[in-house]
């Protein structure tokens, strides 16, 4: 099985007047080709910033990001951009950072302009027609502006915008959060559909486990930039190890869970400052389980059993 992706002791550091902001903090994975990584955890996680640091729009501080076997961590701008096509990015509200005076089409043809990839109008328009119908967005909308859309219609011109140069990869961050209920299935069914018919490999990043229970081949946990469980979709749901896990697992508000009728996990105390953050645990101050120890030493992100890694140290 070939490795599209592998992060090594991946860290992005932001200065802030109040010292070192730990945003991604030594994040270590292998990514196989054709498989959704899910990556979870609450706002503030390092999650978004894991993504863009991935895929080079914000450089790294430490660690290494090899993709499709090529260690891509400083990589020219130039030789980036070419690489562009291969590695994209499909936002939460695509539109909240676009001109609002683009239509549908020009914001479709936009990266197709930038590699300059057709030399006709016409080329385009039909290649940009195409794309409106692999994700299943109507003609009639080519002249429409996005605001005159609903979310779900706005979101599909954001999927065709990151597939329009035939990428392997795309991080998909918090594609279907801004989503009401109803239309979220159905854009997660279209991404996973384009998925299997491009022959994709994703990051799907979301705060909220249920999204990525039924889409993702592993699921890797985050808390203040650091990896705090990975495993299995299923085993994390059948048994999750980390006591966070535990925690964001009993809030999902789904019946199938197989946390129903178990007390809910409560997360009490403040939130660890991700800037300078302390020695010890991360989750230590909100975590039930807490022992001294664990606010005095960092624990390991080990493998408890196969495929099943975790950092506490309840696990030791
Ligand atoms: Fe809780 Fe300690 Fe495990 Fe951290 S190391 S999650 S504080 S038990
Ligand atoms: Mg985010």
């Amino acid at each position: 099985k070939k490795i599209l992706l592998e992060c090594k002791n991946l860290m992005k550091y932001f200065e802030t007047p109040r010292g070192m902001l730990h945003a991604v903090d030594d994040v270590t994975f292998r990514l196989e080709e054709g498989k959704t990584l899910g990556v979870v955890g609450e706002s503030g996680c390092g999650k978004s910033t894991l993504g863009r640091t991935i895929l080079r729009l914000l450089p790294s501080t430490g660690g290494q990001i090899i993709f499709d076997g090529k260690d891509i961590t400083k990589l020219p701008d130039k030789e980036m951009l070419n690489l562009r096509k291969q590695m994209q990015i499909v936002f939460q509200d695509p539109f909240s950072s676009l001109d609002p005076k683009m239509t549908v089409s020009q914001i479709i043809e936009e990266p197709l302009k930038i590699h300059k990839l057709y030399n006709s109008k016409e080329k385009m328009s039909e290649r940009v027609s195409e794309l409106m119908e692999i994700v299943g967005l109507d003609d009639r909308y080519v002249n429409t502006y996005p605001h005159e859309l609903d979310g779900g219609r706005r979101q599909r011109i954001g999927i065709a915008r990151a597939i329009a140069l035939n990428p392997k990869f795309i991080v998909c961050d918090e594609p279907v959060s801004a989503l009401d209920v109803s239309i979220q299935a159905q854009i997660l069914n279209l991404m996973m559909d384009l998925k299997e018919e491009l022959g994709l490999t994703y990051i799907f990043i979301t705060h909220d486990l249920s999204v990525v229970k039924h889409i993702s081949d592993e699921i890797l946990v985050l808390y203040l930039g650091k990896m705090v469980e990975k495993t299995s979709s299923d085993r994390l749901f059948e048994n999750p190890l980390h006591p966070y896990t535990k925690a964001l697992l009993s809030a999902i508000p789904i019946p199938d869970i197989a946390f129903k009728g178990k007390e809910a996990q409560v997360m009490k105390g403040e939130v660890t400052s991700p800037i300078e953050p302390p020695e010890g645990c991360r989750f230590a101050s909100r975590c039930p389980n807490a022992t001294e120890r664990c606010f005095k030493v960092s624990p390991e992100f080990k493998e408890v059993e196969e495929d099943h890694f975790v950092a506490c140290h309840l696990y030791e």
